[in-house]
């Protein structure tokens, strides 16, 4: 397999909704998905077209209660072109002999590629080759470029090509009996000679949507006279022309569109430069030169160069290519300049509304040590929307900021009240907004992003702020209990959502969730230590300005020694108070009768049952301790909440866990694979090939058709990198201790850390470590208890027998 491409040699139509959204392009302000630019919205095609932050309420009437939704807007449709040979019907592949298909996602110049020899039911033979881009420097445009040559015969060829606003959100089969009606189209127009304009608005958040295409043929360099007509009506505009084809000679169709917002920066008004724009667009090929410089300069910070044993076909590789691809087609430099987070299902669909949650913590890791920027304006994202975290922790009676645990446009809790179970058809109250540990993935993310890049100015004027809004909020919602003398938390849920609440409870919420009470720990850990690393100066602004007293940090530091952990079976830490009390659930009874029980929750609510009943969980969640922290931080923590923590409580952990979990997300097998990278090399590799194949082969039966899931692609990522090179990133130094599984033998990455660019070549005999940028100031970078100092150019090799080194930046 070629390790930078993503292809498939047939063509299947059960597959094509799958296969549009592996092969989406974008560029972090827009991405459409890999539709046939034919096709129509139908049981086997679903084109999608997002843009990053453009959210739209919808209310609908469900069981006698109204809900209101906000959903990413699927936008109007640019890709339509469609083809009329001679007196044939218009092309549509499921009505032709096709001799061959290819569709290739190059991954290195970001082009999706269709390339097709088909034969009409009449006999005529002719080649199609379609290539598509989303500019990734020239944000707002995109381009489809389309070759025909017949093969064995000339005639006439009718070319339509058209801007399409009778689009709405129908992309996610169970949100049927939710409103998916968005849009409302404002104006349809031609433009000049050749330009289509189509402007929409969605209807309750205003947001003005413009857009234009210029469609022209070219014999060669030579551009063809178009006699077009256009055809405009109030919800779509479309321009038909008719070609001539000569047998062997191949004519080109180049639709060029451009998109534009209210929101944008920079215009005056965006039908204006939706329209001006066309005048001055270049051929296609050129835009796509321009476009692969950008990508290959992406490449150069993203790339992963992977030594795989002898036996490997690539695949790895081009699985690791494609989730980096999937990441910057959704978080690229260009979001830098917009109010957007980075939803879970990427711009590639509308599964969980292009709603952003907590799986910023499994992305941010691969930003931060390449383009630390992305990560930094992701951040922003939720800095801007403190002011709502602060009034949702308000109206629930408590102090700081309480983020949602589903983010959307403003900051306001976007996940459902209601859920349907797709495979009862009920609909079931959805407790997942309990998940309050999203607030500390902000917390953790923002200071890992400081701690990797060492921006003082954004911790200063943003992180800090929201850091000690999120420790007040956990010192308020932490009760004392007098008779154990600890502070408790109650009425939450953990990231595994199969536990919603007590089996014998009608009130929803869990009592000492651990992973919630340990990084609650720590959050109020590090919003202490703050005064370290802020200029004294600012420090005083921001109590000021918070009214923080000395008697509300010595509470922060009583919450942080006395939180309670429950434990069981001597060193397993419960993932919440009782949860070893729960019925254990016969797994092989029910794989037996299900097959896959990945989604547990969903068999057992149709079988009258739930899972809050059983010790079965849905993802890894006490585990996530592990995951986040080195043993050595880790001890530091339980240490410092009176808890006795010694290395082997991890595998005991790992081994209880492990044997409970359905991994009904693809966040689970990424952070598995990791707490197992030290102990069980083998079963940690096959783990992390898991969760590789969790998109490309859709292991969870039909969810990625309705969008990636970004987490588990950036996590395998970061696997590669911070677990398997043993990369971490901690009291503003780089830690190095690789542990490569068998199956790699060698990686080579670039790292930016703290301003530095390095070069790291880990095998399993040799860690070598280069400065790279030619300004680089002297790093010192220390094996064991020895320091050496490297300068800009220079090459430090160390063998692997070594004690892990680290790395300072000056
Ligand atoms: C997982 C969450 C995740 C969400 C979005 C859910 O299925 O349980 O942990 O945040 O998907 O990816």
């Amino acid at each position: 397999m070629h390790d930078w491409e993503w292809s498939y040699h047939d063509y299947r139509p059960e597959q094509e909704r799958l296969r549009e959204a592996l092969c989406t392009v974008g560029n972090g302000y827009f991405a459409s998905r890999g539709a046939a630019p034919e096709s129509v919205a139908d049981a086997h095609h679903y084109p999608g077209t997002y843009l990053a932050g453009g959210y739209d309420r919808a209310k609908t009437e469900i069981q006698g209660r109204v809900v209101e939704n906000e959903d990413l807007v699927n936008l109007p449709n640019w890709l339509p072109l469609r083809l009329r040979f001679a007196d044939g019907d218009w092309l549509d592949l499921d009505q032709v002999e096709l001799l061959d298909y290819r569709q290739t996602l190059d991954l290195r110049n970001a082009v999706l590629e269709r390339l097709i020899h088909f034969r009409e039911p009449g006999g005529r033979e002719t080649q199609l080759r379609q290539r598509r881009l989303v500019h990734m420097e020239h944000q707002h445009l995109a381009g489809l470029e389309t070759e025909l040559t017949p093969c064995n015969w000339s005639g006439s060829v009718e070319v339509l090509s058209a801007l399409d606003g009778r689009v709405t959100n129908a992309g996610v089969e169970r949100y049927h009996g939710l409103e998916g009606d968005h849009l409302e189209c404002l104006e349809t127009q031609a433009v000049d000679a050749d330009g289509l304009y189509l402007k929409a608005r969605t209807r309750q958040s205003r947001l003005e949507i413009a857009m234009s295409a210029r469609t022209r043929a070219y014999r060669g360099e030579q551009p063809i006279d178009l006699d077009a007509r256009v055809e405009t009506e109030a919800d779509q505009i479309k321009q038909r022309f008719q070609l001539h084809l000569d047998a062997g000679q191949t004519v080109s169709i180049e639709k060029l569109i451009a998109l534009y917002t209210s929101r944008d920066a920079a215009i005056s008004e965006c039908g204006l430069e939706a329209r001006s724009t066309l005048a001055s667009l270049p051929r296609f090929a050129a835009l796509q030169q321009s476009n692969a410089l950008i990508w290959q300069q992406l490449w150069r910070r993203f790339d992963l160069e992977l030594g795989l044993r002898d036996d490997d076909d690539g695949r790895t590789a081009a699985i690791l290519r494609l989730h980096l691809f999937h990441l910057l087609v959704t978080a690229s430099p260009r979001v830098m300049d917009l109010d957007a987070g980075v939803p879970a299902r990427g711009l590639h669909g509308e599964a969980y509304r292009g709603h952003i949650f907590w799986d910023e913590l499994f992305i941010f890791p691969t930003l931060n040590l390449r383009l630390p920027e992305i990560t930094r304006s992701l951040l922003m994202y939720r800095y801007r929307r403190l002011g709502a975290a602060r009034q949702a922790a308000r109206e629930a009676g408590l102090r700081g900021a309480m983020y949602p645990w589903q983010s959307g446009s403003n900051g306001r809790e976007e996940s459902q009240t209601l859920h349907l179970n797709p495979r009862s058809g009920h609909w079931t109250p959805d407790e997942s907004r309990l998940q309050r540990h999203v607030s500390s993935a902000i917390a953790y993310n923002l200071w890992q992003y400081y701690e990797t890049s060492g921006d003082q100015e954004f911790l200063s004027f943003y992180g800090a702020e929201m850091l000690l809004e999120i420790a007040r909020f956990w010192a308020s919602i932490a009760t004392y209990n007098q008779a154990l003398e600890r502070y408790e938390i109650h009425g939450v849920i953990g990231p595994d959502e199969f536990h919603t609440g007590y089996p014998d409870r009608e009130e929803p919420g869990l009592s000492n969730h651990a992973y919630t009470n340990v990084m609650a720990c720590w959050v109020l850990c590090r919003a202490l230590e703050l005064t370290e690393h802020l200029p004294s100066e600012r420090w005083d602004e921001l109590r000021e300005q918070l009214g923080i007293q000395r008697d509300e940090l010595e509470q922060w530091d009583r919450i942080s020694r006395k939180l309670r952990l429950c434990f069981h079976d001597q060193d397993v830490i419960s993932q919440f108070e009782g949860f070893e009390q729960l019925k254990e659930l016969d797994w092989q009874g029910y794989r037996e009768r299900y097959g896959d029980i990945q989604r547990l929750d969903r068999i057992l609510e149709a079988e009258g049952d739930s899972p809050n009943r059983y010790q079965a969980t849905k993802q890894a969640d006490v585990l996530m301790l592990f995951y986040l922290f080195s043993t050595e931080e880790l001890e530091r923590l339980l240490t410092r909440l009176g808890y006795h923590f010694h290395p082997e409580m991890i595998p005991r952990n790992v081994d209880y866990y492990g044997s409970r979990t359905s991994h009904g997300s693809t966040l689970s097998r990424v952070v598995d694979a990791w707490v197992l990278a030290r102990r069980d090399r083998q079963r940690s590799w096959s783990l992390f090939t898991e969760a590789l194949e969790s998109d490309v082969a859709d292991i969870q039966g039909g969810t990625t058709s309705e969008g990636i899931h970004l987490g588990a692609m950036a996590g395998t990522v970061d696997l590669i990198q911070r677990c398997y090179a043993g990369i971490e990133v901690r009291d503003q130094r780089l830690w190095l201790n690789p542990a490569l599984p068998e199956e790699l033998k060698r990686l080579r990455i670039r790292l930016r850390f703290r301003g530095q660019t390095l070069e790291l070549d880990v095998s399993h005999e040799r860690v070598q470590l280069r400065a790279i940028s030619p300004e680089t100031e002297t790093i010192r970078l220390w094996v064991g208890s020895e320091a050496y100092a490297l300068r800009a150019g220079e090459t430090h090799e160390f063998e692997r027998k070594d004690k892990p080194a680290f790395v300072e930046a000056p």
